[in-house]
């Protein structure tokens, strides 16, 4: 299978980053995307895959910079000749999501503008995803891949549930954690994983400066804690992803943000420092991810 990082950011608009977006393609030719940040759409594009042929998109969580990139995403797939409706996978509350967003939604106008040429009013369907809301164990099977979920602890669950997921394809196992603060859960979805996909927001010496400052919502991973998971999982090799915009050089970003992301701080650098941390606990094979990243496995 091939892996592209499509998009290795969070939340915030970075121009080195894109938000989450991970797309696995199996030997046989499936696409599976996993989070549609902002930019998934047009880096699949870069990477060589035309998004009208992803069949099945998997939301971990309902924070924009995992979704944000979805309606994009579902209307040019559309404008593409996609011909089936897509599958989405997501937690509860994404049959709200998605309901709200082409007929009778916030594209409606679009909607009508293009639904009545005779091409798209043959490929409809592209514009009218299936949505299932998942609950912990099996979410999704077919003749290439096995994907079971369960839920991680990044936001109360009354507000959005979130989930880290494991996929069997190919004869190997890889795990995403979406986003979350470390738990079993998590440990047990990439048990002897080929592959452990985890978020790695703050390094360290943000997180000590931002609990100095009393500044944002953590329920994250740090390093520290990404090593240990991955030791106390046994997962066979690691990409950290998900980074919090600590590494940009933007001058933008780094105004902005400087409340979180002192400039004094932040920059490439600290990428020595996370590979330095996590590399505490766990000595196996480790990458951090960039946009574009390619991992064949
Ligand atoms: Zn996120």
């Amino acid at each position: 299978m091939k892996i592209t990082m499509l998009g290795t950011g969070a939340a915030l608009p970075d121009p080195e980053r894109g938000q989450s977006a991970i797309l696995i393609s199996t030997d046989s030719g499936r696409h599976y995307l996993l989070d549609c940040g902002e930019g998934a759409t047009r880096q699949m594009v870069r990477a060589n895959i035309n998004p009208a042929d992803v069949g099945v998109v998997l939301l971990t969580h309902l924070h924009h910079d995992h979704i944000s990139d979805f309606p994009y995403f579902v209307i040019s797939s559309w404008m593409l000749n996609r011909t089936d409706a897509p599958l989405v996978l997501g937690p509860r509350g994404t049959k709200r999501f998605v309901g709200h967003l082409f007929e009778d939604g916030a594209f409606h106008a679009d909607f009508l503008a293009r639904s009545s040429l005779q091409a798209r009013k043959d490929n409809i369907a592209a514009v009218r995803p299936e949505v299932r809301e998942m609950s912990p164990g099996l979410v999704y099977e077919d003749g290439d891949i096995r994907i079971t979920a369960n839920h991680v602890e990044h936001l109360p669950h009354h507000i959005c549930e979130c989930f880290g997921v494991r996929l069997e394809l190919e004869g190997k196992v890889l795990a995403f954690s979406g986003d979350t603060s470390p738990c079993d859960a998590m440990i047990e979805l990439a048990r002897d994983a080929d592959l452990l996909i985890h978020e790695c927001t703050f390094p360290e010496s943000i997180l000590a400066h931002r609990a100095r400052n009393g500044t944002g919502h953590h329920g994250h991973t740090s390093p520290v804690e990404l090593g240990l998971i991955a030791k106390q999982s046994n997962a066979k090799s690691v990409v950290a992803t998900h980074f919090g915009h600590f590494d940009t050089t933007s001058p933008v970003l780094r105004r902005a943000a400087s409340r979180h992301l002192p400039a004094d701080l932040t920059g490439p650098h600290l990428m020595d420092e996370v590979v330095a941390d996590i590399r505490k606990n766990y000595q196996g094979p480790l990458r951090l991810a960039h946009d574009l990243m390619r991992i064949d496995l």
